[in-house]
């Protein structure tokens, strides 16, 4: 096992082993380093293949993963078996995804909830964290492949717009992959660095990141201003790609020999060699101004002309998004420095001379827009790995900060290796009614449940006053300044009551405890993972008890017989369900209570609302 060494004074790591940028993509993955030799950020691939690992999983009848190229041949043969998109599924619940339930051939499991998404494939259940985690399995494994080392530290990206749910499970699926995420950084931030942009210290300036893939178009206003980078606005379409353009093709030709869609769905072969030869012409037209082919003796062609014709909408959509975001960054287009160009599908010139009118400025493209995301990744390891001397490179955190929630659950409020001097807040509430204090437990490391972590300090934020469960506004603030010092303080919001505390986070520890506990989290993640979840279902589970105890006690009165004994049964269940350690129990009986209690809860709303219609309250 290689050794993990952090230099607790600089925060830089000691390079021993390599750090690799990973870019986790919708439709494809890549690894990514700085060459040894050359010192350039360089993408991985074994000899005369491409760098990119298609992110597409399949299973075999004995529920065996296959990542990528393979797998992706799947796709029209076995699609109940073969899963694609799934960081489309991240850190989403069903309702968050329903409206688009028909994109996916596989089966997503529906159970009208908001806890989180599976896929069910043959009789397993997968997590889209476990699915990621097979992708990053597999690029692991390349990687040490072709690097002939062990790899075990990663810098991954995500899209600009990921929330901390959907950044926290692709944490968790690096560390089931047996990889220790160094950190998490925006796609837009990596496509910015692999240009070299906010490297310099003194820099201080503005660009717009447009990054149009195969399937999602997002684009990004970032702030560069010495060294960190904010974003500024995000905007985009999760279902406009390349794909589209594909499609666009498809269709005109269809038009032109006479297909109909009712011939295409009967047709699989048809429809999926159509579909090639669309990508093939969609390639062929970014560099050349016609093509032509034949389909089962049908001469196709089209030109570019014609192609860009058909896109022109297409790419209309995303500048109407562009316009947006500039508009939400509160600038002006001319305000913006630098256009960075990402997704394989800024190589057809119509997108780049679209993009290129809008921002009134020609576009960054020398880089490969496929790589261009896990490049800048590799540049930030590199910056990690303290090699990268010419940058400043500000002390970092070396482990996590964070406070215990409910459950004892850690809630990171400062990831490891962040920048110091940094100040982040969060907002949390109170469990009970007429709670007039609060413990604020303050922990460092990188385990899922405090228990596990180091105990910094604790105080109490007392004098709150009394209010409903829920109602007080309890603002956390972390800040770390320039010597390492962490400041904690505790106001809540409302009343202005406030408590602040000091403390020494690396104090007392050694670059061995350090190790210890890096190693020590990523030899518990399955575990860890599992605890939390668990963790967090009788959380759940227990809050809605209180609420429908609540709602009971309320409107008793307006529920039969039969709805109160079943609501009984129900709840007793569900409360049993809190004693076991089966969160899958937990969730199926908290789905047994809420269908029991949705109909009389819907009818005793509409009851409130009609009566207030009337301009009288139901309770009085
Ligand atoms: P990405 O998701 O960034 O890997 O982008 C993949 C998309 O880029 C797919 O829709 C590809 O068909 C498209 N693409 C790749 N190469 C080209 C090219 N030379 N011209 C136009 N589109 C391309």
């Amino acid at each position: 096992m290689a050794k993990i060494g952090i230099n607790i004074a600089t925060g830089s790591l000691q390079q021993e082993e390599m750090i690799v940028g990973i870019d986790l993509g919708t439709t494809n993955s890549l690894v990514a380093i700085i060459h040894p030799e050359s010192k350039l950020p360089t993408a991985l691939k074994e000899h005369n293949t491409s760098s990119l690992v298609p992110s597409v999983v399949h299973f075999d009848a004995f529920g065996n993963p296959t990542v990528g190229e393979e797998a992706k041949n799947f796709l029209i043969t076995e699609p109940q078996n073969t899963i694609f998109s799934a960081k489309r599924l991240m850190g989403k619940s069903y309702n968050d995804i329903k409206d688009n339930a028909d994109f996916f051939t596989f089966k997503v499991i529906d159970d009208n909830t908001e806890s989180l998404v599976k896929v069910q494939v043959g009789d397993k259940f997968y997590s889209p964290i476990d699915l990621s985690s097979f992708i990053l399995k597999e690029l692991k494994q390349r990687a040490e492949h072709i690097l002939k080392t062990p790899v075990t530290k990663a810098v991954i990206t995500v899209p600009a717009y990921f929330n901390d749910a959907q950044r926290q499970a692709t944490r968790d699926a690096g560390k089931l992959a047996g990889l220790d995420v160094l950190r998490i950084i925006n796609e837009p931030t990596a496509a910015s660095l692999a240009y070299g942009l906010g490297l310099r210290k003194d820099e201080i300036a503005t660009i717009a990141v447009y990054d149009l893939g195969g399937g999602t178009f997002d684009i990004s206003i970032l702030q560069i201003t010495n060294g960190i980078f904010e974003v500024l606005s995000t905007n985009g379409d999760t279902y406009l790609g390349g794909d589209d353009f594909d499609r666009s093709i498809m269709q005109y030709w269809m038009q032109e020999v006479g297909i109909s869609n009712e011939d295409l769905k009967a047709n699989k072969e048809l429809s999926q060699t159509l579909r090639l030869k669309a990508e093939e012409a969609k390639k062929h037209l970014s560099n050349n101004e016609t093509f032509e082919t034949e389909v089962n003796g049908d001469k196709l062609s089209i030109t570019r002309a014609d192609f860009e014709t058909l896109i022109d909408p297409l790419i209309s959509k995303t500048l109407a998004s562009c316009r947006h975001a500039v508009k939400d960054a509160s600038i002006h287009v001319s305000d913006i420095d630098t256009v960075v160009m990402v997704g394989g599908s800024t190589r057809v010139p119509a997108v780049k001379k679209a993009v290129s009118g809008f921002f009134e400025k020609p576009v960054n493209d020398s880089v490969n827009p496929d790589e261009v995301v896990a490049l800048g990744a590799a540049v930030q390891a590199d910056i990690l790995a303290g090699n990268n001397k010419d940058f400043l490179l500000l002390d970092i955190t070396p482990l996590s900060l964070g406070i215990e929630t409910m459950g004892g659950l850690m809630d990171v409020l400062i990831p490891r290796n962040s920048k110091i001097p940094t100040k982040v807040g969060r907002q949390y509430t109170t469990q009970k009614d007429g709670q007039g204090g609060m413990r604020i437990s303050v922990y460092q490391g990188e385990r899922d449940l405090v228990q596990d972590n180091r105990k910094l300090a604790e105080f109490n934020l007392t004098g709150i006053p009394g209010m409903p469960a829920g109602l007080p506004k309890i603002e956390v603030t972390f800040l770390i300044n320039a010597d390492g010092i962490l400041v904690v303080k505790a106001k809540e919001l409302r009343s202005g009551v406030e408590q602040t505390i000091e403390v020494k986070p690396q104090y007392g520890i050694s670059d061995k405890d350090v190790e210890l506990m890096l190693l020590d989290s990523i030899t518990h993640a399955k575990d860890d993972i599992a605890k939390r979840a668990l963790v967090e279902a009788r959380t759940e589970g227990e809050q809605l008890l209180a609420t429908t105890e609540r709602f009971i006690a309320k409107n008793a009165n307006l529920l039969t017989q039969d709805e109160l004994v079943a609501t009984a049964e129900a709840m007793q269940a569900l409360q049993l369900a809190l004693t076991m350690e089966d969160k899958d129990l937990i969730h199926k009986k908290q789905e047994e209570l809420n269908d029991i209690s949705r109909p009389y809860a819907e009818r005793v709303m509409d009851m409130a609302v009609s009566a207030a219609m009337k301009g009288r309250k139901i309770e009085e």
